[in-house]
């Protein structure tokens, strides 16, 4: 049985071929499928019943499964999807209020190898890489349920990009050239492994690279997050540098904000004199609880005087919405199972 989503228009057309029907048939299918986002074949309307029921024969629409829908508050709806292996991810969709984007968050990966303290998916260690297709097919299952269509696609689920990158790029030529989101519309979060930084940039990517660097110094950022004992600061300052120079494009600096522990005014002196040269916006990430570990939220005064202080370097400072809170969206707080 295939899988229809996920499939290039060649792939489609190789089904219709194998059925003795039109490249127009494998058109439609391919419309069906990635701007309706309709559920079942039945719903492709415009194929006969004759032909609706030899496809069926032979393909399906999806074999992934809803198997946990949360809707917060704010709109934020969180999906544990589940693959026919029985492994599961989180994607969110989140909506702002005052513009038209429907942003996806998707998963990369089922868990995350570089286990840093304050996210609760790294806590779960590394299952195994997302397909493109399983990549993909969130963005799908987001669509098919809410009749919406999404316009960005955040890659800041579960796992680690960087190290799923051929899959993480497959999917990023989908969304662009079946989902007709452009280049822009796409950000990688990484948590800075230097050699895919470096490949990236020699891809000549257009879409938006973030960096979570969450530390002003290596010493904060070791306790933080195991992987600055592989790619230290200084390596990453030097791809980073490069990643600029090579695509032209501004990066994003994701920094988590800690009690006490990175936001302090020495904290912003240091994050402002490493990223001095280097073309880039700060986006500040206010710390959401996980379980298991005594990190706190700053105040409100202690993030906006951090705020001011970076912006007085002459960066563009923003501060991440926390979306989803009350059902554990929020950034970290993905752990890709059902709780007991
Ligand atoms: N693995 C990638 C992408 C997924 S995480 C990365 O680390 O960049 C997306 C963002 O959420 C990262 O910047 C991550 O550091 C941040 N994050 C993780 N745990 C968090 C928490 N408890 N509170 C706020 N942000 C968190
Ligand atoms: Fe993995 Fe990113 Fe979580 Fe770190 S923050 S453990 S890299 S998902």
């Amino acid at each position: 049985m295939k899988i229809l989503s996920g499939l290039s228009l060649k792939e489609i057309e190789e089904i219709t071929d194998a059925l003795g029907a039109t490249k127009f048939r494998a058109r439609q299918i391919h419309n069906w499928i990635y701007l309706k986002s309709v559920k079942e074949i039945d719903e492709m309307t415009d194929l006969s019943i004759k032909f609706r029921e030899e496809l069926k024969q032979v393909a399906t629409v999806t074999d992934i499964k809803i198997k946990v829908k949360q809707v917060s508050s704010d709109g934020t709806i969180k999906y544990l999807l589940e693959f026919p292996d029985g492994e599961c991810v989180e994607t969110v969709l989140m909506r702002f209020d005052n513009r038209a984007n429907l942003t996806a968050c998707v998963s990369s990966q089922v868990g995350c190898a570089v286990n840093c303290t304050f996210c609760a998916t790294g806590k779960r260690g590394f299952i195994r890489n997302l397909s493109y297709r399983e990549i993909i097919e969130q963005v799908l299952t987001i669509q098919r349920d809410t009749g919406l269509k999404v316009t960005n696609v955040v890659f800041m689920g579960q796992g680690e990009p960087l190290l799923n990158l051929d899959n993480v790029l497959k999917a990023m030529e989908i969304f662009n050239e079946n989902f007709q989101i452009g280049a822009r519309r796409l950000t990688l979060s990484t948590s800075g492994i230097v050699p895919q930084i470096r490949k990236l940039a020699d891809l000549d990517m257009q879409s938006t690279l973030a960096l979570s660097l969450h530390a002003p110094n290596s010493e904060i950022r070791r306790k933080l997050m195991p992987i600055e004992n592989k790619y230290n600061m200084d390596e990453l300052h030097k791809a980073l540098k490069y990643y600029v120079e090579k695509t032209g494009r501004r990066i994003t600096i994701e920094y988590l904000l800690i009690k006490d522990l990175n936001d302090t005014v020495e904290s912003a002196k240091q994050l402002a004199a490493y990223l001095k040269d280097i073309k880039c916006n700060i986006n500040m990430i206010p710390y959401n609880p996980t379980e298991k570990n005594d990190y706190q939220r700053p105040s409100n005064n202690a993030i906006m005087k951090f705020k001011y202080l970076m912006e007085h370097s002459g960066k563009k400072v923003t501060i991440r919405l926390e979306r989803g809170a009350d059902i554990d969206a929020a950034c970290g707080q993905l752990r890709g199972k059902v709780e007991a």
